[in-house]
C-alpha cells in the first residue's frame, strides 16, 4: 500500500527527525560511544527497585492508580518541596503526577496557552519544548543565552514580549548549556513575569543536580512567582531511572487543575508500582542527594578536564548532566558539522547546540558532552578524542 508523503500535520513537520535520534543512529552504526544521549549508564537506588518490585509483588498500583498520582507520592512531592525549599504545596489539589517530567510539561503547554499564544523560551531549548508548543498551536519565541558563557540575556527576554505572549517557559539546572541561573537571573525574569501578568512553567528536571555553590533555587520560591508559577519535577532525573518515567508539577490549585485536565486525557494514569518508588525515593535522607551530587561534580570534573585538555573552551558547568564546550578554539566554525563528523573520526558522539535553537548562529560554536557515565567510559572516549583530535 502506497501512503502519501504528507499525512503528517503541518505544524509537527518541523519536529520530524530528532537530533537525539540521528545521533543515537550514527552511534550504533559506527559503534561510538553515545555522549548524546543524558542517561545514566548505572541505576539508581537498590531500594528504590525493592520498593519497586515489592509494590508489583503484593499487588500495589499494578491497577490504575489514581489519574493525578498515587495519594502517598503526592504526599511525598510535597514533602520534598517543603523539605528543599520551603514551598508549601498542598498534595490534595496542589500536585499532580505523570508519564515523567515530558508528559508533564507537555500537559502544561496544552493546559496553558492557546492558538496564536507566545510561549518565550530561552535557546537553545529542549527538544521537546518546541513540539508541545507545536501541538498547542503556539507560537515559540526564543530568547538567546548570551555571551561566552550563555547566560540568560534579560533586556532580550524583556524586548520579546508581545500582547500575545502568555507563558515564560525556564529551565535551570539548564540542558544543553550546563547553567543554572542565579538568584538575580531568575528575580529578573520573575520581574518581566510580574510585571506583564506571565505564568511561568519551570522545567526543574535537574533540581539536585547542582554543584559546587551554584545551589538550585525554583522560581516559585520568588515573591509573587507562586501564583503564576508551574514547578516541574522528574523523578527519572532524581533518582538515574530515567526509564521508569514518572515525574510530576507542583503549583497553586488553579493552575495544577488545568494541567490536571489535559494531562488525565494524555495516558490517564501512570506506572503504579514506580510511583510507589518515587515515593520511596523522595524521602530518602539528605545524604541520598549529597552523594548523587558529589558523584555527578566527580564525573563533570573528569571529562571537563580530558575536553579542556583536548584544546577545547570548556564552559562552567554548574548542573545537569551536561558539558558544553566551544568547539572553534580546535578549528571548526560549526558544532553540526564537528558532530556530523565525530563518530567516523573519533568513535564519540555528541550533540551540537544549533540542533535546538531557532538561530542557528546562537548554537553554532557550542557541543553537549553527558557526563553521567561511568568513569571508564569517560576515560575512553577521552583517549579516542585525544587519539582522533589530540
Ligand atoms: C530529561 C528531561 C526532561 C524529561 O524528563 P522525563 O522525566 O524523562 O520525562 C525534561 N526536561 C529536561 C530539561 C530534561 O533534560
Amino acid at each position: 500500500m502506497s501512503r502519501r508523503p504528507d499525512l503528517l500535520v503541518p505544524r509537527m513537520a518541523e519536529h520530524t527527525t530528532s537530533i537525539f535520534g540521528e545521533m543515537s543512529t550514527l552511534a550504533t552504526r559506527t559503534g561510538a560511544i553515545n555522549l548524546g544521549q543524558g542517561f545514566p549508564d548505572t541505576d539508581g537506588p537498590q531500594v528504590l527497585k525493592d520498593a519497586a518490585i515489592a509494590a508489583i509483588q503484593d499487588g500495589h498500583g499494578n491497577q490504575y492508580p489514581p489519574p493525578h498520582g498515587l495519594p502517598a507520592l503526592r504526599e511525598a512531592i510535597a514533602l520534598h518541596q517543603r523539605r528543599f525549599y520551603d514551598l508549601a504545596v498542598d498534595p490534595g489539589l496542589g500536585v499532580v503526577v505523570g508519564t515523567g517530567a515530558s508528559e508533564i510539561l507537555q500537559s502544561a503547554i496544552l493546559a496553558l496557552v492557546d492558538e496564536g499564544e507566545e510561549v518565550l523560551v530561552f535557546e537553545p531549548w529542549f527538544d521537546i519544548y518546541a513540539a508541545g508548543i507545536s501541538l498547542a498551536r503556539g507560537r515559540r519565541v526564543g530568547v538567546p543565552l548570551a555571551g561566552p558563557e550563555l547566560r540568560p540575556d534579560i533586556d532580550a527576554l524583556r524586548a520579546a514580549v508581545t500582547p500575545r505572549t502568555r507563558v515564560i517557559l525556564i529551565n535551570s539546572p539548564h540542558n544543553p548549556t550546563g547553567i543554572v541561573f542565579t538568584p538575580a537571573e531568575l528575580s529578573a525574569v520573575a520581574q518581566v513575569a510580574l510585571d506583564h501578568d506571565l505564568l511561568v512553567i519551570s522545567d526543574e528536571a535537574y533540581e539536585h543536580l547542582w554543584f559546587d555553590d551554584n545551589r538550585h533555587v525554583p522560581i516559585a520560591t520568588l515573591p509573587g512567582m507562586w501564583e503564576r508559577t508551574v514547578t516541574v519535577g522528574s523523578g527519572g532525573k532524581t533518582f538515574s531511572f530515567t526509564g521508569w518515567k514518572v515525574g510530576w508539577a507542583s503549583g497553586p490549585a488553579d493552575l495544577i487543575a488545568a494541567v490536571r485536565v489535559v494531562r488525565q486525557h494524555l495516558s490517564y494514569v501512570s506506572g503504579g508500582p514506580f510511583q510507589y518508588a518515587m515515593a520511596r525515593g523522595l524521602g530518602l535522607p539528605d545524604a541520598y542527594f549529597t552523594e548523587f551530587r558529589a558523584d555527578m561534580a566527580g564525573k563533570r570534573d573528569l571529562l571537563a578536564a580530558g575536553l579542556a585538555d583536548l584544546g577545547l573552551r570548556v564552559l562552567p558547568t554548574q548542573g545537569t548532566y551536561f558539558i558544553s564546550t566551544d568547539v572553534r578554539p580546535l578549528g571548526f566554525r560549526d558544532g553540526l558539522d564537528f558532530c556530523r563528523e565525530l563518530p567516523a573520526r573519533a568513535g564519540v558522539v555528541a550533540i551540537p547546540h544549533q540542533a535546538l535553537c531557532d538561530d542557528p548562529e546562537v548554537g553554532a560554536p557550542y557541543v553537549r558532552w553527558a557526563f553521567c557515565k561511568r568513569p571508564e567510559v569517560l576515560q575512553e572516549a577521552l583517549d579516542r578524542l585525544t587519539a582522533a583530535l589530540g
